[in-house]
């Protein structure tokens, strides 16, 4: 066809999640279905279309760019200008080009699609029992990613040469793998072995493995983000001893059960959980335990646990031949970063596992398991957010240069953000080890030049201790922006919800910097973006040795009680059974009396601790959050009691009188009411001291808005009645969504804080 006066040509940018998703061949067929001549192709940011046609077809191509977007796409927007006819003779796919725009999007690891995995189970299929099959809609991705463009040279793959086969359907628009850039087969792609004792072990890998695993061994298992250390999660003996290995006392163990099927056989799950559990992004969910099928010690002392279904082939082929639910807990020492090469799995986890289920696709960044928790009402609360989710960018509210957000110390994640576009790193951890600060730095780094964004201003929290606080610090030639970590969680909320303007902000979490040297933790904010104002707070009280009293939940209760009884508190302590050998009893009141290292606190999360501990609830705190994790999951959901406490007026802040709280609590214990009814009347009234500090706090300044966030709204009793109450009261809502509550999203908060600071002088 001849350019005649009816062509109209058109020069298409695509931007968003657009790369590495099968956009280009889906480009490519919807050009050809309607005869359109042109060109596509990858650039760094986005892709690039030039089309020609009839001008009526170019329209609906157009529309059919969103309406029409593969799965795995996410089309930000679509930008065009027309030109003069080109005469192109058809349409091609192009090279990618590589440009040093910033705005590059990769798409999150996702997993195995069921046509993949059905191939790996037809004997007849050329990948018949091949455990790294991927598609253009599946597979690894920014877990094996060097650089962007993402291309097969830029990627862990580069190693591996395609075969005839594999490089036809590489290069075939019309198949299903055509840029599939993880492509392989058992002919050229990577191999899968076992190791013991530091030698190959001779056989099938897979099938191996599995008899290991039915003996109640520990196999370290390679996956797509880190080495998983794995044991059958229903042999209690196995489970015990992979928690002896562990050093890990009681914190529940994620399982990965073989298919949906066998995950409503081990615990109760609604359609919000299923759907989460069966979706591309393969979380781990948060279920309550039902049924006999799970041993005890995959959660002991709670009633629900994490489960996932597998999500790469491996995994799905290994469930051919292992027990049908697998403990599935993260390849590490304590709390260190996740093995992922070869080599520091057999050194840092040589003592672990009995074997290795290795391969030799190598992971160029860790990624753990990510964490949700679905709510009944459809909702979900990201708890830890990394595979399948990241790098998935959010939008800001506002415009920025480039800014990094360098997080918290725990749970951390950084933030890189420029123009509109955040990138909230995977969870990297506590940074309190060597190991996870030199892990910390790298993926930083490697952030940096996947996004070629170099920051002008790096944000940090204002704790001078805080690792991140050193690093961001450290950094030379870059402004420097201190943030509140009550006002970056918030911040983090309203961005996240698209927010720039003031609100009410609720930030409970355990412990952050405040601005008057005390602990803060029990904060009720007015804050917009650039700035807050502390508006209430808990009631203070003091941390009996500091860090001691968050180790230990009981110093918490003998400082409650010291507040709520006076010097009365040690007879109260002896009847609830709160107790410590006599020279430890000696030091807390002395403590207690003189604030001998022994900060004050407005934390919230140390008065669940308090709570916990004095109602008999958990007394041995053995990981963070223990006590308000059981707290939570002993609560009695039909209890709709409270416990009433005064809004107190003091040096300008409302005082929420939780000491009263507290008291009511202990005197019920004392009346001999079940621990199930205390924590639920103590959670509700959390949630009805919250909704009249909210009112008060409406009726002085005209906000409606309320923002919530902090670790303590990971508490679904607590999040779901809070947000229930406000709602009533008729105000507006805004919580997490996208970012977990807890300290994983400050960094998006710091950014945020930051750019709206800078947009601010910029106008002055
Ligand atoms: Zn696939
Ligand atoms: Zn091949
Ligand atoms: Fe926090």
């Amino acid at each position: 066809m001849i350019a005649d006066k009816c062509t109209l040509r058109r020069l298409v940018r695509i931007a968003g999640v657009v790369q590495g998703v099968g956009f280009r061949p889906f480009v490519y067929n919807l050009a050809h279905r309607a005869n359109l001549r042109g060109w596509v192709r990858n650039t760094s940011g986005s892709v690039e279309i030039d089309v020609e046609g009839p001008a009526d077809l170019i329209e609906d191509f157009i529309g059919a760019l969103r309406t029409e977007a593969p799965p795995l796409a996410r089309v930000e927007s679509v930008t065009h200008i027309d030109a003069d006819p080109a005469g192109w003779p058809d349409f091609r796919i192009l090279e990618s080009e590589s440009s040093d725009c910033a705005s590059s999007v990769i798409p999150a690891d996702v997993g195995t699609c069921p046509k993949c995995f059905e191939e790996t189970l037809t004997p007849t299929d050329r990948r018949f029992g091949y455990p790294f099959t991927n598609c253009t809609d599946c597979g690894p991705r920014f877990t094996i990613i060097h650089r962007v463009p993402y291309d097969r040279p830029n990627t862990t793959m580069s190693l591996f040469e395609m075969c005839d086969e594999c490089a036809s359907e590489y290069r075939n628009p019309s198949d299903r793998r055509f840029h599939a850039e993880p492509i392989a087969c058992p002919k050229c792609g990577p191999n899968v072995w076992l190791e013991q004792n530091g030698g190959r072990v001779p056989g099938k890998p897979l099938t191996i493995t599995g008899r290991l695993l039915w003996e109640g061994h520990v196999v370290a298992i390679k996956g797509l983000g880190g080495f998983h250390l794995a044991c059958d999660a229903r042999n209690e003996e196995a489970v015990r001893e992979i928690r002896i290995r562990k050093g890990r006392v009681c914190k529940p163990f994620a399982v990965m059960v073989r298919d949906v099927d066998e995950a409503g056989r081990v615990c109760r799950l609604d359609a919000g959980a299923r759907e989460l559990l069966e979706s591309r992004r393969r979380p781990i969910v948060i279920a309550i335990k039902a049924g006999a099928g799970i041993a005890e010690s995959v959660a002991p002392g709670n009633s629900s646990f994490g489960i996932m279904l597998p999500y790469t082939p491996l995994q799905e082929l290994l469930f051919e031949h292992c027990p049908p639910a697998l403990v599935m807990t993260s390849g590490n020492l304590g709390e260190e970063p996740l093995a992922f090469t070869n080599s520091s799995a057999k050194q840092k986890l040589g003592n672990l596992a009995d074997a290795f289920l290795m391969h030799d696709r190598d992971i160029h960044v860790p990624c753990d398991d990510s964490v949700i928790r679905a709510l009944p009402d459809g909702d979900a609360i990201v708890i830890r957010r990394a595979r399948g989710y990241v790098p998935e960018s959010i939008e800001l509210p506002i415009d920025c240069g480039c800014v990094l957000g360098v997080g918290a110390e725990q749970k951390n994640t950084f933030c890189l953000a420029w123009g509109r576009t955040a990138v909230v790193s995977q969870h990297i951890g506590d940074l309190n080890t060597a190991e996870a600060f030199d892990y910390y730095t790298y993926a930083a780094e490697h952030f940096g030049s996947l996004f070629r964004c170099e920051p002008e201003i790096v944000a940090h929290d204002m704790h001078p201790e805080y690792l991140s606080t050193k690093y961001a610090l450290a950094k030379g030639g870059v402004t420097l922006q201190a943030v509140q970590h009550h006002h970056a969680h918030i911040a983090s909320c309203l961005a996240e919800n698209g927010r720039a303007s003031r609100c009410i902000g609720l930030a409970l979490d355990g412990t952050g910097y405040g601005t008057d040297g005390t602990v803060w933790g029990g904060e009720i904010l007015t804050a917009d973006l650039a700035d807050f104002e502390r508006a209430g707070r808990f009631a203070q009280v003091r941390m009996p040795g500091g860090e001691a009293a968050i180790r230990d939940p009981r110093r918490m209760a003998a400082a409650f009680l010291h507040e709520a009884y006076g010097p009365d508190f040690e007879r109260v302590s002896r009847s609830i059974d709160i107790d410590f050998p006599a020279f430890e009893q000696e030091l807390i009141r002395r403590q207690l009396t003189t604030g001998l290292h022994s900060p004050l606190t407005s934390s919230a999360g140390r008065l669940f601790d308090a709570v916990s501990a004095a109602v008999g609830i958990c007394r041995d705190r053995t990981y963070e959050g223990q006590p308000a994790v059981e707290l939570e999951a002993i609560a009695d959901e039909s209890e709709l009691g409270t416990y009433s406490a005064p809004l107190i007026e003091q040096d300008g802040l409302l005082v929420l009188d939780t000491i009263s709280v507290f008291r009511a609590a202990v005197e019920d214990r004392l009346n001999g009411t079940a621990p199930s009814v205390i924590a639920a009347r103590f959670q509700n009234s959390m949630a009805d001291l919250l909704a009249q500090a909210c009112v008060t706090i409406r009726d002085r300044t005209g906000l409606n808005a309320v923002a919530l966030s902090g670790g303590v709204f990971q508490n679904a009793f607590v999040f779901t009645k809070t947000r229930a109450r406000l709602e009533r009261m008729g105000f507006e809502v805004l919580s997490h969504r996208l970012l977990p509550p807890n300290d994983g999203g400050i960094s998006l908060g710091q950014v945020a804080v930051a750019a709206a600071r800078a947009a601010r002088a910029r106008v002055k």
